[in-house]
């Protein structure tokens, strides 16, 4: 039987996942593209380079204001003292637990180590060509179907090769293209300027004044890992952060100015704040640097809102061109499981897609509903509570039980709650999952 060429772009958590799904079935032969030597994405911490400036960037042009350039390949966003966010008995892959030593928060080395055990387990690494980097995707139609040609870079030999394929999948990942709000001068500002991509540990901040600005999981993670070095921490926030914070970070309103004499001006308040540093916390917008035109993908709305996509994953003109890990505000790891399940039963045939009308009615309402709910048109590809009706979208388009089951969905609102009240101890607490339906969980300071 003729094998379905698929190529897969990037071996992180999604990557992975994709792999996963297809190794599945013989009649698929996957590749995977990555540029690291090994599998795992934002999860391998990287050093900085030593003549790197972390605190210096040239926003506007996007470089280092240093002599140097900044690293050329900075994918990651780890920093040293990260742990995660949600308990590790929700965000396992369905059919790999973490190591049951571990606690509910890991580290991110033990998230890294989880990730290679995955690859190891389920023999996916036989599929992944490691450091290459995917350069360009262009599409041809031949007859009724679409062909994807795509060129790679090996990193090493800098040998460039091209080679055909039948689908296409992307999970390239989208915690790397920094995000700036637009504040006016910002590059007159005499003080240090840094997105928290950049940020990998505290001391630098040592005895400064620090200004934040974005209240989700980073901005508020980096501020609490800054109460005993910096000497004061200002949190700048369009809404209310969703936590209750320790009162030596002062929750302030949006940034609207930074002054050329180092005061950070703030939204309806008289008070400027003199500041050593300001950390964008602004999060990252999607980038495909390797998609020609002939893939038909744009970009819109400050690049955080990817078409023509249907269900977040299927280009809707050109289906065999799929993306695994768009979706944000999730519990990511099973929800790629899913993803990948549904773009691997569509490729064998197995579920047939909606009409091309109905999938751009289905991406429109979704959009419009959004907006319709109070979210931004940044939003498109965000999903918060909406995740569980989603993966359960997935889960029935094509007819299986969806693993991330309400003992899952339980254990987040429960874990976000207890996070938002104990934003210093949450991590001390410990889960498990009983069955289905129910979780339990313990205080391990208790223990
Ligand atoms: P990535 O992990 O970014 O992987 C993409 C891969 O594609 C990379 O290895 C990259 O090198 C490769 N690649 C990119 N372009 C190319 C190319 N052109 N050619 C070849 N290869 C390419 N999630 C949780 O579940 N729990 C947490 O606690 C948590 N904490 C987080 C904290 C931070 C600071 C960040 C940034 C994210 C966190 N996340 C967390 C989300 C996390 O990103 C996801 O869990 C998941 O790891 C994303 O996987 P991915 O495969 O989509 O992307």
């Amino acid at each position: 039987m003729k094998k379905i060429r698929v190529a897969v772009i990037g071996a992180g958590a999604a990557g992975l996942a994709a792999l996963r799904q297809l190794s599945k079935y013989d009649v698929f032969q996957p590749v995977a593209y990555e540029i690291e030597r090994q599998v795992g994405g934002t999860w391998i911490y990287k050093d900085l380079a030593d003549d790197f400036d972390p605190t210096n960037i040239n926003l506007l042009a996007g470089q280092s204001t240093t002599s140097s350039p900044p690293p050329p390949h900075c994918h990651s966003s780890m920093y040293q003292g990260l742990y995660t966010n949600i308990p590790k008995e929700i965000m396992a892959f369905p059919d790999l637990p973490f190591p049951q030593q571990l606690p509910s928060y890991p580290h991110h080395t033990d998230v890294l180590a989880y990730l290679r055990n995955y690859a190891h387990q389920f023999k996916l690494l036989q599929y992944i060509q490691f450091g290459t980097m995917v350069n360009s995707l262009s599409r041809q139609q031949i007859e009724d179907k679409s062909s994807w040609t795509l060129t790679y870079t090996d990193l090493d030999s800098k040998e460039t090769t091209t080679t055909q394929f039948d689908a296409v999948i992307v999970c390239n990942g989208h915690y790397c293209k920094t995000s700036y709000p637009d504040i006016p001068d910002l590059d007159q500002f005499p003080g240090a300027v840094t997105h928290s991509h950049y940020y990998r540990e505290p001391s630098i901040y040592k005895d400064k004044v620090v200004v934040l600005m974005g209240p989700g999981p980073s901005g508020t993670d980096i501020a609490i890992e800054l109460i005993d070095t910096a000497k004061e921490i200002y949190l700048s926030c369009h809404k209310q952060p969703a936590a209750n914070l320790p009162s030596k970070i002062v929750v302030k309103n949006t940034i609207t100015k930074l002054h050329s004499n180092g005061f950070v001006q703030f939204e309806k308040d008289p008070q400027l704040v003199k500041a050593d540093c300001v950390i964008f916390c602004t999060g990252y917008g999607y980038e495909f640097p390797f998609l020609t035109p002939s893939c038909n993908v744009t970009l819109e709305n400050q690049q955080r809102r990817i078409r023509p996509l249907f269900m977040h994953i299927f280009h809707i003109d050109h289906p065999t061109l799929s993306f695994v890990g768009i979706c944000a505000k999730i519990v990511p790891f099973g929800q790629f499981y899913l993803q990948a399940s549904v773009v691997t039963s569509v490729l064998l045939n197995q579920t047939p897609l909606p009409s091309i009308d109905e999938m751009e009615r289905d991406e429109e309402n979704d959009y419009q509903d959004r907006l319709a709910t109070g979210l931004q048109p940044r939003h498109a590809h965000f999903l918060g509570v909406r995740q569980w009706a989603y993966n359960d979208r997935l889960a029935t388009f094509i007819n299986v039980k969806n693993p991330m089951s309400k003992a899952i969905e339980k254990t987040y609102k429960y874990a976000m709650g207890w996070r938002q009240n104990n934003i210093l101890e949450y991590r001390h607490q410990n889960y498990r999952i009983i069955d289905e339906d129910t979780f339990e969980h313990v205080n391990a300071c208790k223990n």
